[in-house]
């Protein structure tokens, strides 16, 4: 496996086309763990090539997030991509992206303005561009998400399609830890009792779950019971809970089809989020 700087990963990546040899992208901010690994299993089985690019992108962070304590190991993440049979890693520096003078940027409409991007109104600009940049640069055949950023991937869908980009996106199911909490590099910020906190997250999505299966239709019932579970939780603080359609984000009242239940929800200063599609 080797790793790449800007110039020679799309050398790299061009040289491959040229072969014919499908390439497979796995986008990261890196600190990797299982949930990337499930992604990076996925893109090695239907791939001849797979590439993961390891960038903490400074552009999708607002000015008071947590860009500076974001976790960093490359060494560590390098040596998990080798194992798991990673042809390239792809680790660009920010003035490799965003060299003096970078002034474009790729942004998506309403589908943004939601959820997440509420209160993170830059978010998904910066994601979209990084991402585009990441599509240009490497020309992959697929890349691949994570559904536990559900917005993230319904965005990038979105925009692969609108620009016409040609690059199967595709999203993969969220690994859990055992009890349930969503594996995220921003779990490792968590104590030991926010770490148990944490869990309200999934008892609440868990919860609206159970009630659709028990013939709950009315999502003001469902919302009222999840905000209830995170209320009752002292160091949990939510940011949103919603039950939206899971294409157009659009919130949802009654539910007759699949919706999709997403929440945002800070255990001291680590925000999390999280989501479960509800199926009657
Ligand atoms: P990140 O490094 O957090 O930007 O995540 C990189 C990719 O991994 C994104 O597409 C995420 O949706 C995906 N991902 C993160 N956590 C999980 C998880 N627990 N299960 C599945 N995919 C995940």
């Amino acid at each position: 496996m080797k790793t790449a700087g800007l110039a020679e990963a799309s050398a790299t990546a061009s040289a491959w086309k040229r072969e014919s040899l499908s390439v497979g992208l796995v986008p990261t901010m890196g600190w990797l763990h299982q949930g990337h690994l499930s992604l990076i299993r996925r893109a090695r089985r239907e791939n001849a090539r797979v590439i993961v690019s390891i960038f903490v992108n400074p552009i999708q962070f607002g000015p008071n997030e947590d860009l500076d304590r974001y976790p960093r190991d490359l060494e560590r993440d390098a040596a998990l991509c080798r194992e798991a049979g990673v042809d390239m890693l792809f680790h660009p520096t920010a003035e490799e992206m965003y060299p003096e003078g970078f002034q474009s940027s790729i942004s998506v409409g309403a589908l943004t303005q939601t959820l997440c991007g509420r209160s993170r109104p830059a978010h998904f600009t910066g994601v979209c561009t990084v991402v585009g940049k990441l599509f240009n640069l490497l020309r992959p055949e697929r890349a691949y998400f994570g559904q536990k950023d559900a917005q993230q991937a319904t965005v990038i869908r979105r925009m692969a399609a609108d620009l016409n980009m040609n690059i199967g996106i595709v999203v993969c199911p969220t690994v859990r830890e055992e009890d349930g909490l969503a594996v995220s590099s921003r779990n490792v910020h968590l104590g030991a009792a926010e770490r148990q906190a944490a869990l309200c997250l999934f008892r609440a999505l868990s919860s609206a779950q159970e009630q659709v299966a028990a013939g709950v239709r009315d999502t003001a019932v469902l919302l009222g019971g999840m905000r209830a579970i995170i209320a009752s939780e002292p160091a949990a603080a939510a940011d949103y809970i919603e039950i939206v359609d899971p294409e157009t984000l659009f919130p949802v009242d009654h539910i007759e089809k699949k919706v999709l239940a997403a929440l945002a929800v800070f255990i001291g200063k680590t925000r999390l989020i999280d989501n479960v599609l509800l199926e009657q």
